[in-house]
């Protein structure tokens, strides 16, 4: 056990909580898990223009979804908070003064339209972008005269001219920056709020963070975090830049595949132990073909060094059958409660509520094999609890049988139903299958017309359990509207 094992998810509430970003917070979470650590929350919520209302709660509406628990964070607290940073400003100012006091950082004066025309020039001249160092070295007298014209200034980093910043990333191994790649990074804004780099990095500090795990995108920023650890003479943590999500065309993962969100993958009736399992599989693996692993399971195993460092799909097919699989797996009770929201949702509205739990419970184990998502099972259920079954789509008609050969067999069959005193599954299969003989019939015939009677679908449940479900007096009417609309069908 390392109990200063510390990691944390560092979500800037801009929006959705996107798959990517939750696979993030799970490792990091797995990691902290499996180290015996503690895994923290926090929020970065420094960029005024990006808010996004509801964000956060939808953030932490994934997370507990997941059942990632944050040992310290939004709404538990913890004695390093708060933990947004928005609460947070005075360390950064305190920060930011600190390195213009040790001429580590510079006030810079330049104007938005100023820093626009730059960037248009070097465009034009094919330039890398960054800022010039127009305000890196004005003198005290220069700047008095800006503060004069009431300008408010922003605070850049002084980055060191000449050297390389280098670090050792556990995923990628020796990592080397040339310091003249990096532009003097503006760290507080004129609104007086930090820049990403600077509270990343007072936090980071300040919360005693060991190990940083995010994703590759972030790579490049870091040169400047170790920038800023040095010239604060703070000691950096351990970096971890994991691989992206990629869509099937291996382009980082976004709408344009299909749901990103974990909110979404939720309503279309994942579970969350698959779309744990699933997304610590992207990109992290036990060995080359384990792929079923309980929470536990991928606790108790999981490991830094097993994250690979090329870019890993989300496959879509994979998470459909793994989704099947964890259904399936589920007690028949659970399996039940958690389809209640589902069929709540997905049934016809004619259907009433409160659904009748013990009709429930009945039907449930009949489908719990073929369920792919929880969304699936309101129209895999369907027919067993409308009124009344519309026979357009399929008719009542056997298997090279006309409208007037089924009529007779459903006369028959609705005779012999109602002489049974037992509607169970052997009693309906000892009354039914001698029927089709007396019928000349085969089987699939009989029992293909009677499918179609009893729910108006063609591929359901085996047919004598979905009948004994439905219940005798139900069937009764049924097999009566199948008739029917075999008289209509013939007139
Ligand atoms: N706020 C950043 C994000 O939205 C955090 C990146 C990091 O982990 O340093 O992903």
């Amino acid at each position: 056990m390392n109990k200063s094992v510390r990691t944390r998810f560092a979500p800037s509430p801009t929006g959705f909580p996107h798959v990517g970003n939750m696979r993030t917070a799970l490792f990091a979470w797995l990691f902290a898990r499996h180290e015996g650590g503690s895994f923290i929350v926090r929020i970065e919520d420094t960029d005024v223009t990006r808010k996004v209302k509801g964000a956060v709660e939808a953030i932490l509406d994934g997370l507990r979804w997941l059942e990632l628990d944050w040992d310290e964070g939004p709404e538990v607290g913890g004695k390093y908070g708060p933990y947004f940073q928005s609460q947070r400003l005075k360390l950064y100012h305190g920060a930011a003064e600190r390195l213009i006091s040790q001429g580590d950082a510079y006030y810079c004066y330049c104007s938005p339209q100023r820093l626009e025309e730059m960037r248009a020039e070097q465009v034009r001249r094919k330039q890398p972008p960054g800022y010039d160092r127009h305000c890196r070295e004005l003198s005290a007298e220069e700047r008095r005269q800006k503060e004069a014209e009431g300008i408010i200034p922003v605070v850049r980093f002084k980055t060191p001219l000449e050297g390389q910043t280098r670090f050792n990333d556990l995923i990628w191994g020796g990592v080397t920056f040339e310091n003249s790649t990096i532009d003097d990074f503006v760290l507080l804004k004129s609104d007086g709020y930090p820049t990403y780099h600077l509270a990343n990095v007072v936090d980071d500090h300040a919360m005693e963070i060991s190990h940083v795990i995010r994703a590759e995108e972030w790579i490049s920023s870091t040169p400047r975090h170790l920038l800023l650890y040095q010239a604060l003479n703070l000691e950096p943590p351990q970096f971890i830049h994991h691989p992206m999500i990629l869509g099937p065309d291996r382009v980082k993962l976004s709408k344009r595949h299909g749901a990103v969100s974990i909110i979404e993958y939720r309503e279309q009736g994942y579970l969350p132990e698959t779309m744990l399992n699933f997304l610590a599989l992207i990109g992290w693996s036990l060995d080359d073909k384990t792929e079923l692993l309980s929470r536990q399971e991928l606790v108790d195993n999981f490991s830094l060094e097993r994250i690979g460092k090329t870019g890993a799909i989300f496959n879509r097919d994979k998470l459909g059958w793994m989704n099947g699989v964890y259904i399936r797996g589920l007690s028949p009770e659970d399996f039940v409660q958690r389809s209640l929201p589902f069929l709540d949702k997905g049934l016809p509205l004619e259907v009433k509520r409160p659904l009748d739990i013990d009709y429930v419970r009945q039907i449930m184990p009949l489908i719990q094999e073929r369920a792919k998502t929880l969304a699936d099972v309101a129209e895999l259920t369907k027919f067993f609890f409308v009124d009344e079954l519309d026979y357009k789509k399929h008719p009542p008609i056997g298997k090279n049988m006309d409208a007037a050969a089924s009529a007779t067999a459903l006369e028959a069959s609705r005779q012999r139903l109602q002489a049974l005193e037992m509607f169970d599954e052997a009693s309906l299969e000892a009354s039914l299958r001698p029927l089709a003989g007396e019928l000349d019939l085969n089987t699939g015939q009989l029992f293909g017309t009677l499918r179609v009677a009893s729910t108006a679908e063609v591929a359901t449940p085996p047919l004598f359990q979905t009948m004994a479900v439905l219940g005798k007096e139900r069937c009764l009417i049924r097999i009566k509207s199948a008739l029917d609309r075999l008289s209509v069908l013939r007139s």
